[in-house]
């Protein structure tokens, strides 16, 4: 039996010392590693398999096996995969290939620690046999049949040995970690279960120890969607996202470019913050390779697509990229882009069945709404998926702003809307009154969060969002009746009336909006509108006291006999008008005792008819 010693490459021997000597917070993740590198061997080996022909047989199919032996204390990993070669023991196993490997072994030293999640970053994972093992034995022989029985053995110090192993073994890799006292755990049956079912539950080959099966939902995600059963979906989602549901809509899509990925997504059936429950976490893990990174991914996807479910696996993500990193990848920003970018596309389909989606939109509005005013890229298309009522859908149908659009004038350059505590309270605005009259479409809201959205979004298509109940509306007179008092006229009375204003009042204007209401009360062009101030007010926001622009149709019987009584009895023009201003602000939910209006009202009418 000849024995050839090999010291490692310099580098190595860095990476070793360091992985050797630090403290690791993740003490699992060798396992991780060796699991990853046997699952990587058995792909390798099915590629090969469909090319060559001297192929050397194994007992077993393609899988890896664990086994321990609790008086020994030794932990053994065997995969039936591609094998070594003495020559690939040496490059593989005594050097590091990666180019980055020296930048990061400065970047190591000047921490003088090493992260666990990192050692697999840079393509040396296998050296984390040597953190828990004072020994390693790594038996193989390659997947040509003429190729010869090997052992690789070392102890991490400095140097490793080559020997002639006897052929009897399988094809592939057994791995022998004769464990450390710190790490004799791992060398029992509930700890290697509960290792691989954390970290490599995914892994597409089977891992076998003793007769059991430790992963046991394969990596679906990884298949063509043809190939997968509604059954199979609904039971993957069901262990990934810890649920009892179906799910809603399910997303399943692989891609090359720009980057080699698989994702599959899901939506649960419910909103899972309705009533109280609190902001989830991110559902969707990141997989590379079918190897677990992060079960919960901050930063991968935006915070809006928090209710997804489901796995995003990337081939070009380095491998055990450390959760810290993750925010800062490249890649990682990237991935969660592309992702982001395709589901939204998806949900636009979907909103094409419309029973559906107003099923979904239930549930989710609010994630979208989220999604439109924060996540910038999907902007548009992400306001284009929310769904309102308006002035022109029927009862309990909903419309999108694109539709509403597709209904306007071409000249049409503002979107209106309506915010309202109660849809009856909507429907019942005095603002509408002008819109109705002239067709002009007014979307209805009652969500809290809606005057948010309304005010981050800004516009649609570089069309305006308008709330009704703003002054500066410029509506056209065409559909308007009857004569109007004369300019001068009604000059005179703007005057006047302006001298008399109440306090809250911060001026008083004539004007062409209304057509059967002889006054409204109007928020002033620098201030929010009133039914938004009502609903912040509501949640607990103090805001300052409104003052109201005061509108009065110079066309109404009421307003030509204000005139004519303000030249005859100023002084009950004056009580009159007052009154009208009360009733204003009343309808417009700026009077703080609405018993007081009443009063005021009856004492006037009492004297009128004294
Ligand atoms: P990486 O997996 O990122 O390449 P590792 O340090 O984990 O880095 O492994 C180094 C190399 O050793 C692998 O690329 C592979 O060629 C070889 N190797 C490791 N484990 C096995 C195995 N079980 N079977 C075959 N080759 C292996
Ligand atoms: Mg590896």
């Amino acid at each position: 039996m000849s024995a050839e010693t090999h010291t490692f490459q310099a580098e190595v021997k860095q990476v070793l010392d360091i992985v050797i000597h630090s403290l690791y917070t993740d003490r699992d993740i060798f396992l991780r590693e060796l699991i990853s590198n046997a699952s990587d061997a058995l792909e390798k080996y099915n590629l090969k398999q469909a090319t060559e022909k001297n192929l050397y047989q194994a007992e077993k199919g393609l899988e890896i096996t664990l086994s321990f032996d609790e008086e020994a204390k030794t932990l053994t990993i065997a995969d039936s995969g591609i094998g070594m070669t003495r020559e690939e023991l040496k490059t593989n196993l005594g050097t590091i290939a990666h180019s980055g490997t020296k930048a990061v072994l400065e970047a190591l030293k000047e921490k003088g620690e090493v992260a666990g999640d990192m050692i697999g970053q840079f393509g040396v994972g296998f050296y984390s046999a040597f953190m828990v093992s004072n020994k390693v034995e790594l038996f193989t022989h390659s997947w040509d049949a003429d190729a010869e029985s090997l052992k690789w053995e070392s102890d991490g110090s400095g140097s490793y040995t080559i020997t002639d192993a006897e052929d009897t073994q399988d094809r592939g890799t057994r791995i022998v970690l004769h464990l450390k006292e710190d790490y004799h755990e791992y060398a029992n049956e509930m700890k290697l279960k509960s290792v691989v079912e954390r970290y490599s539950n995914y892994v597409g080959h089977p891992i076998m120890l003793g007769e059991d099966r430790l992963n046991t939902v394969e990596a679906i995600w990884m298949k063509s969607k043809n190939d997968v059963t509604e059954e199979e979906y609904e039971k993957f989602y069901q262990f990934n996202a810890k649920a009892y549901d179906k799910p809603r809509y399910t997303m399943h899509f692989q891609a090359d470019a720009p980057m080699a990925l698989n994702a599959l997504l899901f939506t649960p059936q419910e909103n899972p913050e309705r009533m109280g429950f609190g902001q989830v976490d991110p559902g969707v893990a990141l997989h590379c390779r079918k190897v677990l990174i992060d079960a919960k991914p901050e930063g991968l996807l935006p915070e809006w697509l928090r209710f997804l479910k489901g796995v995003i696996d990337c081939a070009d993500l380095p491998l055990n990229i450390s959760r810290e990193s993750l925010q800062d990848s490249s890649v990682v920003q990237k991935l969660g882009k592309v992702v982001t970018k395709r589901f939204v596309k998806f949900l636009a389909k979907q909103a094409k069945d419309e029973e559906t989606y107003l099923e979904f939109y239930a549930q989710f509005s609010r994630y979208l709404k989220e999604g439109a005013c924060h996540d910038f890229e999907n902007k548009e298309s992400l306001t284009d998926l929310l769904r309102f009522e308006s002035t022109m859908t029927e009862d309990g149908k909903l419309t999108s702003l694109q539709d509403y659009l597709d209904r306007a004038k071409d000249e049409q350059d503002s979107i209106y809307y309506l915010i309202a505590p109660t849809m009856e309270a909507a429907k019942g605005s005095l603002y509408l009154e002008p819109f109705k009259a002239r067709g002009l479409e007014v979307i209805l809201m009652t969500d809290a969060v809606d005057e948010y959205v309304m005010g981050s979004l800004m516009d649609f298509k570089e069309k305006k969002f308008v709330s009704i109940d703003k002054a500066d509306i410029e509506l056209d007179d065409h559909a308007l009746e009857g004569e109007a008092l004369p300019e001068a006229e009604l000059n005179s009375l703007l005057d006047w009336l302006n001298t008399s204003k109440g306090e809250q009042v911060d001026s008083v204007k004539s004007g062409s909006r209304l057509v059967e209401s002889p006054i409204v009360a109007l928020a002033p062009d620098d201030q929010m509108g009133f039914q938004a101030r009502a609903m912040m007010e509501a949640m607990g926001q103090k805001i300052e006291e409104p003052k109201a622009v005061i509108e009065i149709n110079p066309r109404h019987d009421l307003i030509k006999s204000l005139a004519e009584c303000q030249k005859t009895d100023a002084e009950k023009a004056q009580r009159i008008f007052a009154q009208l201003s009360q009733n204003a602000l009343l309808a417009a939910g700026l009077v703080s005792n609405p018993a007081d209006v009443a009063n005021s009202m009856n004492k006037l009418m009492e004297d009128f008819l004294k």
